[in-house]
């Protein structure tokens, strides 16, 4: 307890020292390369949930950094290809994630040439060039946080208020991991160009870039190349009035969670309520500044990124220049990753997730994969596993630890019960999975798993309800449509009616008007009518009657002609 009123009165965040273990990957200094390899997995999900949308068909041919799907959400981030090559299909991956889950993804096999793409045009004079074009550039980049967060970067730089402090996070502060110490050694020029992009964008006032002190030589390079662009380097550089300061930290893990390098840097904690752009602050990964720099002077989109391969289960250890969308198996036996590992994980011990090593489907290295780390024996301080835990004893030590000053025991109980509502009310989105709990808990148990779990149990929930109201919403708007319509119908209907009925009794009125002006109009209408139906009858049967006389008289004519001839026949007998 007494540890934990010192750290909350502390001018300095909380956090702990840990097993550092990073000379493992950076002992060498240097980039390695991994070769091309013959087949890429690109994961058509998107962070939403949804698919993105291929904009190529099989037997396309594609360009390393050619867009091959496009995202179907404003959450989510364009495809590429990472090498050139074909479309062979869309076959079955599984996520990089800690489910582990099937989903669908474009495979690209290699041409073995790795020939560009000439779709970015490089924007060399960025400083003169308009906030849009470089938001859309960087945009279509698919540039996302590299730090693990894999968030969109457009999103969090497309801000309307100017934002005073841009913190570039060179922190590093998990275990194992060195991909940025030896990005900030070799590329230091570009990370803090790819920084002075973000400030024109954001119009900030200062740049401020935070490095643990464990990393002397990166920390050395970028105060030189710091100095070197704040005092103009023979290049035009309209962005000096955005100064840029390196700063050496503490090695005091999580340093690198946006509220704990921010309250370092600026010297007070930010409200853990708002959103960091309310509090004066953007923060971005070193790789993020150095991969907008590539996106928008150089024309390269997001294809590649510095991974660290790592533990006693990898006989190559290091840091390598990765494609995304490489498969894990082809990376293993290119570093030579031991067969039979106790645990392989993904992203850190600490904030990452452990996978099975044995499941037949590749799982790739995306834009977020800080590192891949193999043990053939598990350490003590990996992820703690279910089968270790025991009950928990009160004691207090994972709330002493937390950063973000949450109460994880209480957390763990809301979480297990399915309390969504209390978890929610004890500030469990607060939680930024940085696993100190988990670290420090006596009986093991597996704090942070049960958050995650319950986070996205919570999320689902949301998601269900959010589609449910959809569902009523476009239902309701169906309903109210059709009786729109159909009263609509009906009011049409009416005014035909009406308008045939006063068409009906204007022709009558009329008709009226000329056959009689004496006042008795339907009478005299009437009777002039049967009157001359009668005549016409009459008529008709007169006719009759003459025609049948005529016939008649005809008729007796005839007779009377024949019986005359008979008599003179037998007159003329008795002559002879
Ligand atoms: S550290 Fe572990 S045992 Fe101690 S209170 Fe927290 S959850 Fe319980
Ligand atoms: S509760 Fe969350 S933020 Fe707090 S120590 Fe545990 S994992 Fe870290």
């Amino acid at each position: 307890m007494l540890n934990f009123i010192k750290q909350w009165f502390a001018d300095e965040p909380i956090g702990l020292t840990l097993p550092e273990y990073k000379a493992l990957s950076n002992h060498t200094g240097k980039i390695q390369t991994l070769p091309i390899f013959d087949k890429y997995y690109i994961s058509l999900l998107q962070r939403d949930g949804e698919k993105a949308i291929p904009c190529v068909k099989v037997g396309d041919k594609v360009k390393a950094g050619d867009i091959i799907a496009c995202p179907t959400s404003h959450m989510a981030l364009h495809r590429h290809a990472p090498t050139s090559g074909e479309i062979t299909g869309i076959v079955e991956i599984r996520e990089t994630h800690a489910s582990e889950m099937v989903t669908y993804a474009l495979e690209i096999t290699s041409d073995g040439l790795d020939t560009p793409t000439d779709d970015f045009t490089p924007i060399t004079d960025y400083q003169h060039t308009d906030r849009e074009a470089l938001l859309k550039r960087i945009f279509r980049a698919g540039i996302a946080g590299m730090g693990g967060a894999g968030f969109p970067t457009e999103k969090k730089i497309n801000l309307s208020n100017p934002v005073e402090t841009l913190i570039i996070n060179g922190a590093e502060c998990e275990p194992y991991i060195t991909c940025d110490d030896i990005l900030m050694r070799y590329h230091a020029e570009a990370i803090l160009r790819g920084a002075k992009i973000f400030a024109h964008i954001l119009r900030s006032k200062q740049i401020l870039v935070g490095i643990e002190d464990n990393k002397p030589e990166a920390i050395a390079i970028m105060q030189e190349m710091a100095e070197k662009l704040n005092h103009t380097d023979g290049q035009a550089d309209s962005n000096n009035d955005c100064p840029i300061t390196v700063k050496s930290m503490p090695t005091k893990y999580p340093m690198g969670s946006r509220h704990q390098i921010a309250h370092y840097l600026l010297g007070r904690k930010p409200d853990i309520r708002k959103r960091s752009y309310q509090s004066g602050f953007v923060c971005h990964n070193v790789a993020t500044a150095k991969a907008a720099y590539d996106a928008v002077v150089l024309g390269r989109p997001l294809t590649e990124r510095l991974v660290t391969f790592s533990g006693d289960g990898v006989e190559k250890t290091g840091v390598y220049l990765t494609k995304c969308g490489s498969d894990f198996a082809d990376i293993a036996r290119t570093i030579g990753v031991a067969q039979q590992c106790d645990e392989i994980i993904f992203g850190g011990t600490m904030m990452g997730f452990a996978i099975n090593p044995n499941h037949p489907l590749p799982i790739v290295v995306k834009r977020e994969t800080t590192s891949v780390l193999a043990f053939a024996n598990r350490p003590l301080h990996t992820l703690k596993q279910p089968t270790d835990e025991q009950n928990c004893i009160r004691c207090g030590e994972c709330a002493n630890v937390c950063p973000m000053d949450l109460l994880p025991q209480q957390l763990q109980f809301y979480g297990r019960s399915g309390n969504h509502d209390k978890a929610q009310e004890n500030r469990l989105f607060d939680c930024i999975e940085c696993g100190l709990c988990t670290y420090v808990c006596p009986s093991d148990i597996p704090l942070v798993q049960i958050f995650q779990h319950s986070k996205g149990e919570i999320l689902a929930e949301r998601k269900k309800k959010q589609a449910a109201e959809q569902a009523r919403i476009r239902f309701e708007n169906r309903n109210a449509r059709i009786e729109a319509e159909k009263a609509e119908r009906a009011r049409k209907s009416a005014e035909r009616r009406a308008k045939l009925k006063a068409q009906a009794e204007e022709k009558e009125k009329q008709k009226a008007m000329t056959t009689d002006s004496t006042g008795n109009i339907g009478k005299a209408n009437s009777q002039a009518s049967q009157t001359d139906k009668k005549s016409d009858k009459a008529d008709l049967i007169a006719a009759a009657l003459a025609r049948t006389q005529a016939k008649k008289a005809k008729l007796a004519k005839t007779t009377e002609t024949e019986s005359s001839v008979v008599q003179d026949k037998e007159n003329n007998v008795g002559v002879e």
